[in-house]
Parts: C-alpha cells; structure tokens; sequence
C-alpha cells in the first residue's frame, strides 16, 4: 500500500475498481443470456409479463422481462413484428442489448479513470502538458510603473547620463518630436563590463521619464522548445505596448543576437526565431508611441550586425568602469543612508582601482554586515578595511581587481607615450581623454584623439598617426629598458603594419613599388616581393627612433604625464592641456 501515500486517492481508486467490475461483469453477463423458445416469447407477451424487446437486424431479439430477466429468443422477422409487439405495450428499442448495457458501463469506466488520472496528477504534481506549459503569460516581465531609481542615484557615468538626455525627452514628449518628423533611436545598447550600472541606468530612463519599466534577460528567451522565444518577445512587447509608452530592457541582449555562426545546430534555429522576432516587433512600432528598447551586453564586437542596423539598436553607448573620482562618489552615494563614522572615502577610492560599482555595492555591504556582527552603532573605516581584503579575496584572479601596482605603471607610460607623441607631431587633434582604466575592449588603458576632419590623408599625416602608435611602446622602452617592453603594444603594431603596408602598397607612397597599385598587381597574379616588406620593416624602425628620440626629448613632461595618470587614472582635454603647458 506504499502507493497510496495519500488518503486523497483512496476515494478515486475505489470507484475505478467498482467501475471496472460492473464493466467485467456486464460484458460476461450480455456474453451469457440464455436462449428462450419463441413460443415461450409468445406466452410471457400474452401473460404481459414483457417490459422491452431489443430489435435489431439480427437472427435474434433481446427480450426484458419486467422482473428483471434476460432472454434472447428468435427474431421472426416479420413486417408486423414491431407494430404488434407496440399493442401489446411492449416497449420496443431497436438498440442492441449488449450495447446499451455495455455503452453505459463503459461511460461509467471511463469517468472513474479520468477522475483517478486527475487525482493521480494532483497527488503527485505531474506536470501537466497543457497550453499553459507553453504559454506566456507567466512570463515574469514584471512591469514596474514607478521604478523610482532616478539620475540621482547614478554617481559617474556622466558621459553616460548625457548621451540619453534627449531619450528621455522623446519618452516625456513623444509627440513632439514626431511633429517635427525627427527619428529617434527605438532601440539604445548600452555596453560594458559587468555591474557598471547598465540596467541602473535603464532604469533612471525610465525613471526620469516616469514610464514603465518592463525588463527580461536574453537567457529568458532561449528556450529548449523553438518558437517559444520568438513568442515570448511577442508577449512582452504586446504586454507594453498595451500601456502606451515603455522602457523595455533587455539584459544580456548577446544570449539571441548573437553573430549567427553559420548553420551550426543546437539551439541557433530558435536563437534566429528569436531574433527575427525581435527585429520584427522593433520595426513595428511607430515613433509617436513612445516605446523605447534598452539592451545591455558585456561585448558589443560580438553581436549580430543585423542588431546595430538603423532603426533597430541603433545607439550604443559604453559604459565604462567608474575612475577614481567616480568610485568616490559611488561610495558617498552607497553609504549616503547608512551609519558611518570616520570613513576615509579618499582612500578607498584610491585602493578599488578597477571596482565596478556593483563591487562597490558588495564592499560596502560587506562592511555593514561586519559592523552589525560586532553590534557596532556604525560603519567605520576598519570595517571597510576588512570588507576589503574579504572580497579582494573573492575576486582574486578572477579578473582586473587585482592588477598589480606595476602593470598599471606600465599602462600608465604606454598610454603616456601616446598622449605625448600626438601632442607633439599632430597638435591639432585634441586628446579628450587619457585613461588607465580598462575598457570593453581589452586594452589595458586607451588614449582619445579626435582626429581633423578632413578628406584626404597626406604622407605625413599617415607617417606621424604610425609616431602616435608607436609612442606606447617607446614610452615602455625607454622606461624599463628593451628587455622589459611587454605585449601591451599588440594592438598598436597590428595598426603601424596595417598603416605601412597600404602606405607602400596601395597609395603610391613608397619606393619599391613607385606608383603602383599592390592590388592591382595581385589580380595579375604578381605576389608581393620581400623588398617590399623589407622596405615597410625600415620605414617603421625610423619612425620608431624618431618617436623616441620625441619622448627623450620631453621626458619630463612624459614623468608628469604618468604620475598625473597614477593618480586620477583618467585626465580630460583640460588636464592634458595644463600638463603639457609645464
Ligand atoms: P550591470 O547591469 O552593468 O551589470 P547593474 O546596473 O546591475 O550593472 O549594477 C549593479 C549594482 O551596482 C547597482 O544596483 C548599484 O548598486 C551598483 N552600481 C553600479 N554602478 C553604479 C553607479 N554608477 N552608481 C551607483 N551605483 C552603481
Ligand atoms: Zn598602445
């Protein structure tokens, strides 16, 4: 009796077992009716002692007698049969016996299996392959219609904040901007490393333009059934769209927009589905609804281009990792409600180089809960200080947290170096930022110029932009010495051999092919000789020492330059202008 761990299913298992009896029973008794002379029919007629008669085509009749007995007797088959059967008041059906008799305890069988199957399912919670399983209304897009975060509790990110102002507008006034014809983005990426605040930020939009805020994750869409996804973004655009104007967010957008790795299985069908889906519902809406599609993605180099297209994501905005004076405010604003004593944010501002604010977020909470094992009325700085070393542990490895002191010096020369030669050989182009902090694309820090706009590029313009990238790793060289530069300069020399190669082969600006065209040349089947890689291989090694002898000659500056950018991690147009002054 282990099965019936539950009184529940008594009940239904003992009427199936009376059912299934009765329906034993009926079929063995309509197999076993005893036959009955005619003659013997004609006497219980004439004695009214018959109640039915069960006529059909067959050689026999089923005869009811109205004490309940059953008999089967010849069917005579007689035209007036029926009819004299009805004056005698004998009921006549033409089903058969066995039929009715069997029809009605099958029916009966049939309701108590149903009923145990149902109480069996409730029992045991087997799920039940209904619609339901695969219908999306229990699709979790919590809508949240005052989501409450604003601008305000956003610190940093201010390049950020700025680049959506006008979003946050069109959501305010959607009408507006559709009277004067203009188009807004319909859909925003926002791009960086994990926990910089991205979905932070959709939410302030949606905040600051008071709409609601409906937000899923791209891992929500794939699904082992195909269509569902596809359904499932149907679902959640229909689901805003029915309030009028919308944020809608969608986290880790790269789970379906993925570059489609060309026809391999697995999944990639529902992922299109998916896609196409999506792509389908962002063309779909008008301008004036005022609906607006935030995705947010650690790597935007790795999505599907059919994604970035106009009118679709077509605004991507990089969130970055909060510098020194960011991840001060962050921390204000992080232990702005909290009780503090003697916090020295300077310091720790100093100390999380390479923290996301979500880090952030976990030192501080780390550090309330020490304070509250120890019953201490507040959070002091000893508390942080142990916080501290408690998740630098936890990341360990794992990622940037943990760069040593010396390769952000190292970082902080190569980018240096760079900043230096285009301040020197390209004064007209203005450096907007210098910045040790690493950003999505895996340097190690990056240097901002904005170059001239102009349409044609001379000799010289090309010669000093290859100086510019070669100033990294000169920068490296003459601060370490030749033995120690590193490979923090891979990306550049990938561009100086770009650079040189076109400069020799393609515009005409070099001497062993003169005028002409390598490409041209390769249509002819002609191959590249070596004296034109030896050539490029000289013109980069003069432009190398010419780029060095620029930084010895301003070493000073380079020193200042460096410990500035030590110290703050990133220096603006105005900063680097100063530097340079001195
Ligand atoms: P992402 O979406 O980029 O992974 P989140 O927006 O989820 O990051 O950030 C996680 C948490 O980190 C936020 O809820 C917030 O507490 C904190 N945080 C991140 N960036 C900031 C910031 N710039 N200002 C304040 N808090 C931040
Ligand atoms: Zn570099």
């Amino acid at each position: 009796m282990k099965h019936f761990k539950h009184m529940n299913l008594i009940v239904p298992v003992l009427i199936f077992l009376c059912s299934l009896t009765l329906f034993t029973f009926s079929s063995i008794y309509s197999n076993k009716i005893s036959y009955n002379m005619y003659t013997n029919f004609q006497k219980d007629i004439k004695e009214k002692k018959v109640d039915t008669v069960y006529l059909t085509s067959s050689p026999t009749v089923t005869v009811k007698l109205k004490n309940g007995l059953v008999y089967t007797t010849d069917n005579p088959r007689t035209t007036d049969f029926k009819e004299n059967l009805l004056k005698n008041s004998v009921k006549v059906s033409e089903d058969d016996f066995k039929n009715s008799q069997n029809t009605l305890s099958l029916f009966i069988l049939s309701i108590s299996t149903l009923y145990l199957i149902i109480s069996l399912i409730k029992v045991y919670k087997v799920p039940f392959p209904t619609k339901k399983a695969f219908a999306v209304d229990k699709l979790e897009t919590d809508s949240i219609n005052d989501i409450g975060v604003k601008f305000a509790d956003i610190a940093g990110n201010e390049e950020a904040k700025e680049s959506v102002q006008d979003i946050i507008d069109f959501l305010k006034n959607p009408e507006k901007y559709s009277l004067y014809g203009a188009r807004m983005p319909k859909g925003v990426i926002l791009y960086g490393e994990p926990g910089t605040g991205k979905t932070l930020l959709a939410k302030a939009i949606a905040g600051e333009a008071n709409v609601p805020f409906y937000a899923m994750s791209g891992s929500d869409f794939v699904q082992i059934y195909v269509g569902v996804g596809a359904s499932r973004i149907r679902q959640l655009f229909k689901k805003a769209r029915s309030n009028g104007k919308a944020v809608i967010f969608i986290d880790e957008i790269d789970a379906i927009g993925k570059k489609r790795d060309g026809g391999k299985s697995g999944g990639s069908d529902e992922r299109d589905q998916t896609l196409n889906a999506l792509l389908t519902e962002m063309s779909g809406f008008k301008e004036k609804e005022g609906i607006v599609v935030i995705a947010a993605t650690n790597r935007i180099d790795i999505l599907d281009s059919a994604l970035l297209r106009p009118g679709r994501f077509d605004r991507h905005i990089e969130i970055n990792l909060p510098d020194i004076s960011a991840r001060k405010k962050i921390l204000n604003l992080l232990t702005k409600n909290k009780p503090i004593k003697n916090i020295d944010f300077n310091d720790f501002a100093q100390k999380t180089a390479y923290f996301s604010g979500a880090k952030l977020e976990n030192l501080v909470n780390e550090a309330a809960i020490l304070a509250c094992k120890e019953d201490s009325s507040f959070i002091e700085h000893r508390h942080l200080d142990k916080a501290f070393s408690i998740v630098l542990a936890g990341y360990e490895k794992v990622d940037r947290s943990h760069i040593s002191l010396n390769d952000r010096k190292i970082t902080a020369y190569h980018e240096s170096g760079h900043a230096l030669v285009s301040l020197k050989v390209l004064p007209s182009e203005k450096i907007s930022k210098i910045t040790i902090i690493p950003s999505t694309n895996g340097a190690g820090g990056y240097t901002l110029s904005i170059p001239e706009d102009k349409m044609y590029q001379n000799k010289e313009y090309i010669l000093n932009r290859i100086r510019v990238l070669l100033g990294g790793r000169a920068a490296e060289e003459i601060i370490f010495g030749k033995a120690h530069v590193t490979t923090g300069a891979y990306n550049d020399l990938q561009k100086v051999t770009s650079s040189v190669i076109k400069l020799v082969t393609q515009y005409g600006m070099g001497a062993s092919l003169g005028l002409l065209n390598g490409d041209a040349l390769s249509e002819v089947n002609y191959s590249i000789p070596d004296t034109v890689i030896n050539e490029c291989k000289e013109l980069v090694a003069n432009l190398y020492e010419d780029t060095k002898n620029i930084l010895l000659e301003n070493k000073t500056t380079l020193e200042s330059i460096t410990s500035n950018l030590l110290e703050v991690e990133t220096l603006n147009y105005e900063d680097i202008q100063n530097l340079n002054m001195n």
